[in-house]
Formats: structure tokens, sequence, C-alpha cells
């Protein structure tokens, strides 16, 4: 598919977006069935030392009450969430620096000697030597969304941080045999058809597990609060996308 038939179909409605989906929804049954994965997911810490323009966990919010779970009981709650049957704990926070790598790992390691569940990591930008010892200690999928490909409007949306090593983190992922997710935000300010497909091309020449589109929901107490939100059927039409963009030839 060139570059410009997906940016056309990214505006698909109607009959055209119909077809689109249900060729995609033919790939999702013939790649993994009939079946919905339920991950029991821990959110252990809102602190994050980002700006990300769209998120109420930024630093700059200081109306938020914050919050940071102890070592112990996210072991505890990765135990209970074992014992109800779940195959896979998602680890999810801000950029909170208090979770030193070893830390972490520390957690991790903990987690798989109790349960032996899938641990997968979403706590953001650290170095590649952070995710080597979570790797060791035995992480098995990360997830880290791109946002959006394009330069520009990234640099807008992050500022202090650039799309060059969220790219760099990525690869460093792949490299060290993550299942790795990303995804992009559907909505941003300026944000064009084109620059959506340059996502959806970012996703596959990455080679990425998973990809997830999702809309922008504008967060009252972010510089986007009075933006309005992504388009439903534009995410549709992306994530029929990533699905296309990815089956097997
Ligand atoms: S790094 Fe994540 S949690 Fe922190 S501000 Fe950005 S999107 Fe929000």
């Amino acid at each position: 598919m060139t570059r410009d038939e997906i940016t056309a179909l990214i505006g698909a409605r109607g009959a055209e977006a119909e077809e689109l989906r249900r060729e995609a929804d033919e790939i999702r049954r013939r790649g993994v069935g009939d079946v919905v994965h339920v991950r029991g997911i821990i959110e252990f810490s809102n602190y994050c030392r980002c700006h990300c323009a769209y998120c109420g966990l930024r630093h700059d919010n200081a109306g938020l009450e914050r919050y940071r779970l102890e070592p112990p009981e996210i072991v505890d709650t990765a135990g209970f969430i074992a014992s109800l049957g779940f195959g896979t704990v998602v680890l999810q926070s801000g950029e909170d620096m208090w979770w030193t790598a070893q830390r972490l790992a520390g957690v991790i390691s903990d987690i798989k000697a109790a349960t032996g569940m899938a641990v997968t990591l979403s706590v953001g930008e650290r170095d590649a030597a952070d995710y080597r010892l979570w790797r060791d200690a035995g992480a098995d999928r990360y997830l880290l969304r791109h946002e959006t490909a394009d330069p520009e409007l990234y640099a807008r949306m992050h500022p202090q941080a650039s799309l060059e090593n969220r790219v760099r983190c990525l690869e460093n992922l792949m490299e060290l045999g993550y299942q790795v997710g990303t995804g992009c935000i559907v909505g941003l300010p300026g944000q064009s058809a084109e620059s959506l497909a340059e996502d959806l091309l970012f996703m596959q020449r990455l080679n990425i597990h998973m990809g997830g589109p999702g809309p922008l929901i504008p967060h009252p107490d972010t510089p986007l609060g009075s933006e309005p939100a992504g388009a439903v059927e534009t995410v549709l039409n992306m994530m029929a996308l990533v699905r296309l963009l990815r089956a097997p030839t």
C-alpha cells in the first residue's frame, strides 16, 4: 500500500470505511481468533518528570494528588492478580526516577518467582542498560507509545524531549528481545492525515509487535484542555490499517 493510499484510507467514511474494517477484522480473526486477552494492570506511581502537553500526569500539573506504591505492595498485588487467573501483569507508572533500575528489577524478579506471570512494563524512556537489567530480571514485554512520528509535532507536544530518543528507546527494546507495543495519538492539534500515515509506516518499519492508535482525550488541566477529542472514526480506520499493514503477505 502506498503512502497516498494509506492517507486516503485514514479519512474513509461510510461504505469505504466499513469495507476497510471488515478486511482488517478478517486478518484479526485469522491471526488470533475470537478471543480476548485480559491483563492485570498495576498503576504503581503517578509521579512523572515529563511535560507531555496532553497528559494529566505531566510534571507541571501541580493540582494532581501524587502517589507511589511500595515494592512489597506491588508484589502482593501481583500475587492477588495471579490468584484470579491472569497470565500477565502490567506495571505502569509515569517517568518516576525514585524507581531506580535496580529497585524495579527487584520487583520484577520477585513477581516472576512468586507467580510465573508474564511481566509487561510501561515506565517510559530509560537507558539501554536499565532495559537490559529489567529484561534479565524477567520482564517480557514493554509498552512505549511513540505518540507521533512527525518530528515537528513531537517537539511541540513534548517540551524537553526528542523523537530521536524515543526511537532509540524503541530500538533498544526490540534488540533486547522484548515484545514491544507502541502507538500514536489521533487528534493532536495541527496533525494531518499525512502525519498519521507516517505513524503507520513508522510502526511497520520498526516491525513492532503491537500498534495501538488511540484518540486524544483532552484533560482539563493540560495545555490541550480545550481541544476537541480525536475522531473515533479515524481511530477505527487507523486500527484497521495497523492490521492490514502488519498482515503476513
Ligand atoms: S511520560 Fe507518560 S505519564 Fe509522563 S507526562 Fe508523558 S504521557 Fe504522561
